[in-house]
């Protein structure tokens, strides 16, 4: 029976550790500030902001939200980035995306100092992941880093599949892994034989948004499998992007969905906030 990677009690650790470190700041009289920009009103991105909110709170980010109308223009909204960015009490600023269609996302990411680019989407940001240098690592990828390392899964040597090429999941979790030593494959809709390639995979990353996509004809025997995808099926019931017990006795480890990698997600922004406060105060 495959091992249950639990993102939940992780990412509690995590925060915890997080509400002592960030405590010890407040006594410094430094308190990490994240400034939350929602523009329209998509339920969806008003649940994941309210969950980054309740996580800001719990370890002793000051979250400041800003709320704006859909009809919002690119020219106002970079105005509003601007202001932020030159206010020294803000450490983080996270733009919920998607971003209405009159606006441009990669404008407005590219706005962003990236200094205060917490979700890592920033060029900057991403060239330095790249490179190797110091900077912010986009959240979810990052949070399997840590999902796998406090699991004490060995990555160093290991095969690796990302299905999924991504921005914001794929490409970045290919670098993190290959950082890591591990023997990489990215994966995507022109890839050939992909149920071939996922085989060899002693990590596979579930990460192509469609739901029971991977069973268990896509798995060796032992493999860990990181289901990245999140897709709501009914009120309260989700799946993943694999078919979880169609593959449960195959893998040695799964995380489940939910409560594998999302939780993971919105913890990575809050390590990210604090490195943001660390990294402007000229001490990381
Ligand atoms: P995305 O932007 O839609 O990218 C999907 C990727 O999968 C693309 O690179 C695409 O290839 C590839 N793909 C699609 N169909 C394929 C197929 N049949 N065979 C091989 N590759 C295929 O999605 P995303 O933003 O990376 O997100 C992926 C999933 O993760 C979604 O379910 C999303 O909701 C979820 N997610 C979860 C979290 C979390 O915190 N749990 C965070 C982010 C995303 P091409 O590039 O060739 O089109």
């Amino acid at each position: 029976m495959a091992f249950l990677i639990d993102g939940k009690k992780i990412s509690g650790q995590i925060k915890d550790e997080l509400k002592v470190k960030i405590a010890e700041l407040k006594e410094e009289g430094l308190v990490p500030t994240l400034a939350v920009v929602r523009v329209g009103d998509d339920p969806a991105s008003a649940l994941y902001v309210k969950n980054k909110k309740k996580a800001c709170a719990y370890v002793g980010i000051e979250s400041r939200s800003y709320e704006i109308p859909d009809t919002t223009s690119e020219e106002e909204l970079l105005q509003l980035i601007g202001k932020l960015n030159a206010d020294p009490d803000v450490n983080g600023i996270l733009v919920q995306l998607p971003l209405p269609a009159q606006i441009n996302e990669k404008h407005i990411i590219s706005a962003i100092d990236p200094m205060k680019d917490v979700d890592g989407f920033h060029p900057m940001n991403v060239g330095a992941l790249v490179t190797g240098e110091p900077g912010f690592v986009s959240c979810t990828p990052a949070g399997i880093i840590q999902l796998l390392k406090r699991s004490n899964i060995e990555i160093d040597g290991k095969e690796c599949v990302v299905a999924g090429r991504s921005n914001i999941v794929g490409k970045p979790m290919s670098i993190l892994l290959l950082r890591e030593n591990a023997t990489v494959t990215t994966c995507h809709s022109h890839t050939r034989d992909l149920k071939e390639v996922c085989k060899r995979a002693d990590i596979l990353v579930a990460a192509v948004g469609k739901p029971h996509f991977f069973n268990h004809e896509y798995v060796k025997d032992g493999a860990v499998v990181i289901d990245v995808g999140i897709h709501k099926l009914a009120p309260k019931t989700f799946c993943g992007d694999v078919d979880t017990e169609d593959v449960m006795d195959k893998v040695s480890a799964i995380t489940p969905v939910p409560g594998g990698v999302g939780p993971m997600t919105v913890v990575m922004l809050l390590v990210n906030c604090v490195d943001a406060l660390l990294m402007q105060k000229g001490r990381k």
